[in-house]
């Protein structure tokens, strides 16, 4: 029950689904947690349900300022980071030929452009052995129709993680992105889809799925868990697939 005692976590995206998971867990495992969003009725609601030492920080992981107060807070508070879990994402959809600027500026802001500004933020904060973890997708390893622009920023994320992992050696801190598949979250919902369509796409991602079904936030957030904790002590610079087995067929 302890295998965070004394780490102090960041978590964005953490009002929701794999987020809210994952600061629920690290929450029981020990971890000082600071709860980002970008809602603050969303992170009032959790912070009611939630036990442990933590803060919430509102905040725009868009919004280069934004970025900056998180971790100006996250070090008021806690006085370090060793964990930085970069996980708030969007998957609105559209097929190719309906994207338009807006769509694109929305993913890649919210999607790359967030992350890449929170570690720039984050780095000499973070101890040294610290983690850091991206919430990327299988979704970049296949070809679903109308996730064109969110695959191209989940591979943008990916490919940003690689340079990381060699820039931050000389310090042991451990760079590891998730790669879910379809995993049970609210996210669909704001994919702009109509209901039936949605459902649709619900059964057929289900039925791809070697294992049958959707996974939880709870199985993705006991991933998180380990590759932030000591027992993933030699595990960096990997994207781990917790999908089922969708990516291998
Ligand atoms: P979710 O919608 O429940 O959670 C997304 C979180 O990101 C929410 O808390 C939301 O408020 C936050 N967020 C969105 N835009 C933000 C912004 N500009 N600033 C700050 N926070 C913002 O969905 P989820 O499924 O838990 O998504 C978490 C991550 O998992 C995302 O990066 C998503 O791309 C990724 N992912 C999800 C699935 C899936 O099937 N659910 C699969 C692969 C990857």
């Amino acid at each position: 029950m302890s295998k965070l005692k004394n780490k102090v976590a960041i978590i964005t995206g953490a009002n929701s689904g794999i987020g809210l998971a994952s600061a629920k867990l690290f929450l029981k495992e020990g971890a000082k947690v600071v709860l980002s969003g970008r809602r603050q009725e969303a992170l009032d609601e959790v912070a009611e349900t939630l036990e442990g030492d933590f803060i919430t920080v509102l905040a725009d992981v868009s919004k280069p300022e934004d970025n900056v107060r998180l971790i100006k807070e996250a070090t008021n508070a806690y006085g370090k980071i060793d964990i930085l879990f970069l996980n708030a994402g969007i998957a609105p959809i559209a097929p190719i030929t309906e994207v338009d600027e807006n769509h694109y500026d929305d993913i890649f802001n919210i999607n790359v452009k967030g992350p890449i500004l929170a570690t720039k933020e984050a780095l000499p904060h973070l101890n040294d052995g610290g983690t850091i973890l991206f919430t990327g997708s299988i979704v970049n390893q296949k070809g679903f129709d109308g996730f064109g622009v969110y695959s191209a920023s989940k591979g943008a994320l990916r490919a940003f993680s690689k340079v990381l992992t060699s820039e931050v050696k000389s310090r042991g801190i451990r760079v590891n992105t998730l790669a879910p598949g379809p995993i049970d979250t609210p996210i669909y919902g704001k994919m702009g889809l109509p209901e039936d369509v949605l459902e649709e796409t619900g059964k057929g991602f289900a039925a791809m799925v070697p294992l049958g079904r959707f996974g939880t936030s709870e199985e993705i957030a006991k991933t998180a868990l380990f590759l932030a904790s000591e027992d993933a002590s030699y595990i960096n610079g990997v994207e781990l697939e917790i999908d089922g087995g969708l990516s291998q067929i």
